[in-house]
């Protein structure tokens, strides 16, 4: 089962996640170009996709979708929120009616050999969800765009292979950054997005000896660096009350534009 980011951040996010058999994407919110030349990287095409997974409707999540529906017949999924979110944002109304499939928090959906879990966040948008991903034994953790994390949320990350978590902003360089109050309310806000800080403490509570892999995603492109994210999860998980050391699990940051590291297990 391979796990990787065709694109991250708050440009735009899309998430591959596949078996020998069975290829999906969460989100499509970059180019269509973009997850063309991802997907190329890792042998497959759109034809190869089985089904799109959306987290939620911010443009970032969705800005690909329609292009992708017009050329390609395939199934999208998303909780009823969701789906009113993305057909408000189809001004024109292009988008095929048949192609959406609704789906719930706490109940599984199969697409071929993948099982695959929704799971609620808070999040400012209308019914947004995370997702837990199984093949057979092998499971990964989907969370980006959530301001806060509760037992709930922990209990659905627990036992992963690979975890892909968001590590949106640094707190003291949002605060002192170019975005108006209102915007950095928001995402400070319980609705919003994880600091590296909250990122690294989520991540301190799903660690356990069998975690492969650890990719840290949606970081901002004015409020957050690669290098600070990677070294604030490392330094809280060394400090952390865990039983491990910041360096007994590969940490990555999935880049902006282009394929992350492949996960594989
Ligand atoms: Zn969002
Ligand atoms: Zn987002």
């Amino acid at each position: 089962m391979r796990l990787a980011s065709l694109s991250s951040g708050s440009s735009g996010n899309s998430i591959y996640v596949g078996s020998d058999t069975t290829h999906i994407l969460v989100d499509t919110g970059c180019s269509k170009k973009r997850i063309v030349e991802g997907l190329s990287k890792l042998d497959l095409s759109l034809d190869d996709i089985d089904a799109i997974f959306v987290t939620h409707e911010h443009s970032d999540h969705i800005a690909g979708l329609h292009t992708i529906l017009k050329k390609h017949d395939i199934p999208v999924f998303a909780t009823k929120g969701t789906i009113q979110g993305i057909r408000t944002s189809d001004k024109k109304g292009e988008m095929v009616s048949s192609e959406f499939h609704e789906i719930r928090a706490d109940e599984k959906v199969s697409v071929k050999d993948m099982i695959i879990n929704p799971m609620t966040i808070m999040h400012d948008a209308l019914e947004p969800v995370g997702y837990r991903i199984s093949c057979g034994n092998k499971k990964f953790g989907i969370a980006t765009d959530l301001g806060c994390y509760n037992d709930y949320i922990v209990d659905n990350l627990r036992g992963m292979d690979a975890v892909l978590i968001e590590a949106n902003h640094d707190v003291r360089m949002l605060q002192t950054g170019p975005y108006p109050y209102q915007l950095k309310k928001r995402i400070l806000g319980e609705k919003g997005h994880l600091s590296n800080e909250k990122s690294g403490e989520l991540l301190c509570r799903i660690l356990h000896d069998n975690l492969k892999g650890i990719l840290l995603g949606h970081l901002s492109k004015e409020n957050n660096l690669p290098e600070l994210a990677y070294e604030t999860v490392r330094v809280e998980i060394e400090m952390g009350e865990n039983p491990y050391h910041g360096n007994d699990f590969p940490i990555m940051v999935a880049a902006r534009n282009e394929l992350s590291t492949v996960i594989e297990v």
